[in-house]
């Protein structure tokens, strides 16, 4: 029996993860995401895929993000033609997430093209889509669901099981037996105990090898109980000074969270019910799969919400928002009030005519819930710069910034830690660490052979191990 495991992607970096176990030759991948990053390198990095896809036998797909899912459709055009294995959570998210990239891109190219022909001294390349609409359809033709702790079988003599990964809905830890009994881990991304709507992540049974994620490897977060007395202080305020919380947020799990958090914090009489706009036609079709999988949440929100037949995400004083006229009246709408809106990092979207309105009053107040990039307006915002420009004209912040940095969906080292001591570590001969950067992954290393991991390696892109 020869088994190889390598990588074309997540190595020293946080995107584009793709995993693979050669088994005798039979090729099991594990995500296909895209890389993201600079515009011209990661283009080329998701057009020209280094490996045979049509060679791949069976596709695992641990949960629906981009960065994990955005390149099977290219994996598809490539030549795939078999299952891809999944919990049906995932394969709702990704349905929205490919059509949505395919439709991101189709803008890009025009808008670039546009640009090109504009100011051709500055010699800008428009790519051409990745893929179509059509084609982003094509990969949902191969998804087989399974949901947690429902064995399947991948390949022939290979044996696989989802554990909740406590990242994001849907997500999985999954568990692999191969022939000969050797069984191999992937975390995909890890979450944190705590996260609202969705469970804690699990434990997996005894492995031999476990290919984990480091995202967050040299960091330590405030515990998510700290966001909701922070997200309540900000209400107050806002009740208090009649003014707006602008919030930017990625349309699937972080506005569902806030959106949870707010309502619970309503029935429980903590916060005033200001009225909420959720102002994104993605995060209305996001919040429709969260409805319809509560297969997915935890205890607690099936206790208080489900088991007395209240809707989480419905209240009388939320008002989710599709077209852009009831968007625009936003504008005009006067007392406090919550505006959640996309793209979460500010770079795109309707938020950014939220902020043009309201940065400039003192008495409003912009949230920071999520990881804003570098060159980000998201980023530009989180370290307080006095003016930032948006369509290319100038503002002033004045908004109060609130940082409420308690929200995130990767565990962090000392919560990836404590996760791995709950494993039965008996029969563990190696840790691969991928998606992170050189620091969080070395930091990482370092944690987990000082808890006495027997070898911990850093995953090299396209470098093959054998496992034995
Ligand atoms: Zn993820």
């Amino acid at each position: 029996m020869a088994i190889k495991l390598y990588s074309h992607g997540a190595c020293r970096e946080v995107t584009g993860s793709r995993h693979f176990l050669d088994i005798n030759g039979r090729v099991l991948q594990v995500d296909c995401g895209m890389f993201q990053g600079r515009r011209d390198e990661s283009y080329h990095k998701n057009k020209e895929m280094p490996f045979d896809a049509a060679a791949v036998e069976a596709l695992i797909l641990t949960h629906a993000h981009f960065d994990h899912s955005g390149a099977l459709p290219i994996l598809v055009k490539n030549g795939f033609k078999g299952n891809i294995h999944t919990t049906s959570a995932s394969r709702d998210i990704a349905q929205i997430i490919l059509l949505d990239s395919a439709h991101i891109q189709q803008k890009d190219y025009e808008i670039i093209k546009g640009k090109a022909a504009k100011y051709p001294e500055r010699k800008l390349t428009a790519y051409e889509p990745l893929y179509s609409a059509e084609e982003a359809v094509q990969p949902l033709r191969h998804f087989v669901t399974s949901d947690y702790h429902r064995p399947f079988r991948p390949l022939d003599g290979v044996t696989a099981e989802f554990f909740d990964a406590g990242h994001i809905l849907g997500a999985a830890l999954t568990h692999i037996t191969l022939p000969g009994g050797m069984r191999v881990g992937f975390s995909g991304d890890l979450g944190r105990p705590g996260l609202p709507i969705i469970r804690d992540p699990e434990v997996m049974p005894a492995m031999d090898y476990l290919v984990l994620e480091g995202t967050y490897g040299n960091r330590l977060h405030k515990t998510i109980g700290m966001a909701a007395g922070e997200l309540a202080e900000i209400i107050h305020k806002a009740q208090a000074r009649r003014s707006k919380i602008i919030i930017p947020a990625f349309t699937i799990e972080r506005t569902q969270e806030l959106i949870y958090l707010i309502h619970t914090l309503q029935l429980e009489g903590k916060v005033p019910k200001l009225p909420i706009f959720i102002d994104s036609p993605m995060a209305v079709n996001a919040t429709a799969i969260f409805k319809i999988h509560p297969e997915c949440f935890d205890e607690e929100t099936i206790r208080r919400f489900i088991s007395v037949n209240v809707d989480p995400f419905g209240f009388e004083n939320i008002r989710y928002v599709v077209s852009s006229a009831e968007s625009k009246e936003i504008n005009a709408f006067q007392g406090p009030a919550i505006i959640i809106a996309a793209s979460g990092m500010a770079e795109s979207g309707r938020i950014l005519h939220h902020l043009i309105q309201q940065i400039e009053n003192p008495d409003n107040i912009v949230a920071i819930v999520g990881f804003m990039a570098e060159n980000t307006l998201g980023r530009r915002l989180a370290e307080r710069a006095r003016e930032v420009k948006i369509f290319g004209r100038s503002y002033q912040v004045k908004a109060e910034i609130a940082t409420l940095n308690a929200f995130s969906a990767h565990a962090d080292y000392a919560e990836t830690s404590a996760w791995l001591k709950r494993h039965d570590l008996q029969r563990l001969k190696k840790i691969f660490l991928v998606h992170g950067e050189d620091a969080a992954l070395e930091n990482l290393q370092r944690e987990l052979l000082g808890i006495g991991i027997p070898a911990v390696e850093i995953v090299e892109y396209g470098a093959v191990h054998e496992l034995n």
